[in-house]
């Protein structure tokens, strides 16, 4: 039985930086200090320079980056938010965790992405923001997005979590909106040994009460001036990414090369390729393309043992979740439609050109069998 390909090799990536973990571990044990101190400080800065803003904020996860910097906006009850129709379920909750009603926006079925067309339709006296994702890994179309924005007054919130180093038009996601949620989870392309996010921004207001609120809504200790929460990115966390991250770039380039070959053999093959806009530079957080047939070809993957997943499987506005609320009665089809066919193939920086291949034949076989 030849060797099984992960659909993401994390051991892989902590050996390659196993001392520098180890060290990363060490000073922060030493020191004693867990919470909100000069790792934390360091990252912040390390990555807002990564990502060109004035601005980060660590927070315990993605999730909580977007629902702080909704808090921060007072964006709350009775205002509604535009959110893609397909989108992990994060970018609803945030909107739900703070009152807030998520409006969905159906995507542009080649790109994944939320439609810029449709979202003048969907506006309302009561829409305050819009949060686009950069899907996959893929910026979304941020310049007619922006101009949206414009036209009715709405703050524009980049849900990054999937997007870090992509590149749209010479910016990084994360300064093309007024502020962006990063997600640490640890598949992510920046990922911690546990949890972790960022809020970031080039607006200093926005930095500092989502910074006040991650910490019980004080900035002096014991001063409360806000019903805050306990969201913190924690030291430990931030000493693993400060490791991680001066290779971040080094591992999206070799997404990009393993995207490429995708491309290359899968050319012509009866599946749906990812298509990448213009001016767009994706990281390729996943691979994902569109099967017809895609149940049976998944199964004839798993015999051979390569990992596959699904990206996801039910839209949020159909899920349980969301059963009870006015979303679920807004028909998503083109989310639907791609909830059903889409397949992410193994992709990571630790995967080789010929671990590709073999997907590839795998793939190739099944669909013609
Ligand atoms: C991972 C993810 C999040 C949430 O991040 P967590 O750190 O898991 O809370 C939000 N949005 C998208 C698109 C994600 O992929």
């Amino acid at each position: 039985m030849t060797a099984a390909i992960p659909f993401l090799d994390i051991a892989a990536a902590n050996r390659e930086l196993r001392n520098e973990l180890d060290a990363a571990y060490s000073r922060v044990m030493q020191s004693g200090w867990f919470i909100l101190g000069s790792e934390v400080a360091a990252f912040e800065r390390e990555f807002a320079a990564y990502c060109g803003a004035a601005h980060c904020t660590g927070v315990g996860n993605g999730l909580d980056a977007l629902h702080l910097i909704l808090r921060a906006l007072d964006i709350g009850p009775g205002d509604e938010v535009l959110v893609p129709t397909n989108t992990f379920i994060a970018t609803w909750l945030a909107v739900s965790h703070a009152g807030a009603t998520p409006v969905p926006v159906e995507p542009v079925a080649a790109t994944h992405n939320i439609d810029p067309a449709r979202i003048d339709a969907a506006v309302t006296p009561r829409t305050r923001a819009i949060i686009p994702v950069h899907l996959y890994g893929q910026p979304a179309d941020m310049t007619p997005i922006l101009a949206a924005a414009k036209r009715h007054g709405l703050k524009v919130i980049e849900d990054a979590a999937q997007a870090h180093g992509a590149t749209y038009r010479g910016s990084r996601t994360g300064v093309i909106g007024d502020a962006a949620a990063f997600s640490f989870y640890p598949g992510k392309n920046l990922g911690a040994l546990g949890d972790g996010g960022a809020v970031v921004t080039n607006d200093s207001t926005i930095a500092q009460r989502v910074r006040e609120l991650s910490n019980y809504g004080s900035k002096q200790k014991y001063v409360h001036e806000s019903e805050g929460y306990n969201t913190r990115l924690d030291e430990l966390q931030a000493a693993f990414l400060r490791a991680k991250l001066p290779v971040l770039d080094d591992w999206n380039s070799r997404r990009v090369a393993l995207a490429d070959h995708y491309m290359n053999r899968l050319a012509g093959a009866e599946l749906v390729l990812p298509a990448v806009i213009d001016g767009a530079s994706p990281v390729w957080h996943l691979f994902v393309v569109r099967l017809k047939e895609r149940e049976r070809v998944i199964c004839a993957l798993s015999d051979a043992n390569i990992g596959v997943q699904i990206h996801y499987p039910i839209p949020p506005g159909l899920s349980l979740a969301y059963a009870k609320t006015p979303a679920s009665k807004i028909a998503c089809p083109i989310a639907d439609t791609l909830s059903r066919e889409v397949t992410s193939l193994p992709i990571g920086p630790h995967m080789s050109i010929e671990q590709v291949d073999r997907v590839c034949d795998a793939l190739l076989t099944a669909i013609a069998s």
